[in-house]
């Protein structure tokens, strides 16, 4: 790990907003910036243009929640009283330099596997078709048919919570299924991330991805307002799916949040959705479950916000 320190000038209070290169609003809705599309206010919604508008935002003394894509979070109705530091579509550059890339913790994986798989570079054709950003899929350490990020990080990059850029290699985090830490003061921010992908044959790597998107399309409400499976697959036994499935609670529903019939542990918002039913169909089909199968499920979205404010 190599650590920089960078002093931070949180300056006046009230200027750390006019310093920015990105964009910054007040009180913008986040449900037009979440996969669920539920979501209040944001104190402030700041989209970065630079590492330095990070900084500037990591010393402003605000709560500060950091987002990628919102593909897997769940924010109250209440909001976020502090600021929300969007990172997608924003510090999304991306260098592939034979079987090396470097992608912006912005980009968005779907755009990543895309040109990896016109380079024929493998190694990321399981990921097609999560709409989170490189960012967040470090650190839920996202997955799946078998594989996962970690797999093939060769390092992270990133400001932390004191000001200091760092950047570290898997040696020095902690990860598994759906999760991983990193030894650095929080909140930080990731802005860029290293991966080592297999040469292949381009064709070969766009079948193996159109396998992937197709099986996923068979068997997940895809185009669905969701954040994909709520809850985490339990260590061993039925999956978190066949557990709710056999509960009994597919097309469950609280208002127009309802347990998908393609694939139960999807909850979707049909529409109309408020983030209180979907957090309350989260806990009646947990407390269900556990009812009927003695399995305490645990989530793997993330809740962001006071859900007992609403
Ligand atoms: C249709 C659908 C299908 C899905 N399928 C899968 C799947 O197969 N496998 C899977 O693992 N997930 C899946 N997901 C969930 C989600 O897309 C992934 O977890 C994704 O990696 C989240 O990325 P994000 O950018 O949206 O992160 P967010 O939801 O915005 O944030 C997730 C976490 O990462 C942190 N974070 C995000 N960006 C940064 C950053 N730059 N720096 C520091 N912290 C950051 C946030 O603080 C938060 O703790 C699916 C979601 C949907 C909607």
């Amino acid at each position: 790990m190599y650590c920089v320190f960078l002093p931070i000038d949180g300056g006046a209070s009230a200027s750390w907003r006019d310093r920015l290169e990105g964009s910054c609003e007040e009180g913008a809705s986040l449900a037009r910036h979440t996969s669920y599309h539920v979501g209040g206010p944001a104190k402030y919604l700041v989209v970065p243009a630079t590492v330095a508008d990070v900084r500037e935002v990591l010393g402003a003394g605000e709560e500060t929640f950091v987002m990628g894509a919102g593909s897997n979070v769940l924010v109250a109705d209440a909001g976020f009283d502090g600021v929300v530091l969007k990172v997608c579509n924003a510090l999304a550059q991306l260098s592939i330099l034979e079987r090396e890339v470097v992608a912006g913790a912005g980009r968005r994986l779907p755009s990543l596997v895309q040109s990896c798989a016109e380079m024929g570079l493998s190694g990321l054709e399981w990921a097609v078709g999560i709409p989170g950003t490189v960012g967040g899929a470090v650190c839920t350490n996202a997955g799946a048919f078998g594989s996962s990020l970690w797999e093939c990080v060769e390092f992270v990059e990133g400001v932390s919570a004191g000001g200091e850029v760092f950047r570290l290699t898997p040696a020095e985090a902690t990860y598994g299924y759906r999760h991983a830490s990193l030894p650095v003061a929080e909140p930080f921010v990731l802005t860029e991330v290293g991966l080592r992908l297999t040469p292949s044959d381009p064709e070969r790597v766009g079948e193996l991805t159109a396998a992937h998107r197709a099986r996923r399309e068979e068997t997940q409400p895809t185009a669905a307002f969701t954040a994909g499976s709520v809850f985490k697959n339990p260590p061993e036994g039925p999956s978190a799916g066949e557990l709710i499935d056999t509960a009994g609670l597919k097309g469950r529903r609280r208002g127009e949040a309802v347990v998908s019939e393609k694939h139960a542990n999807f909850i979707v918002n049909q529409g109309g959705a408020r983030a209180r039913d979907l957090y309350d169909l989260i806990v009646e089909v947990r407390e269900e479950v556990r009812a009927r199968h003695g399995v305490t499920l645990e989530l793997e979205i993330e809740l962001v916000g006071d859900f007992e404010a609403t």
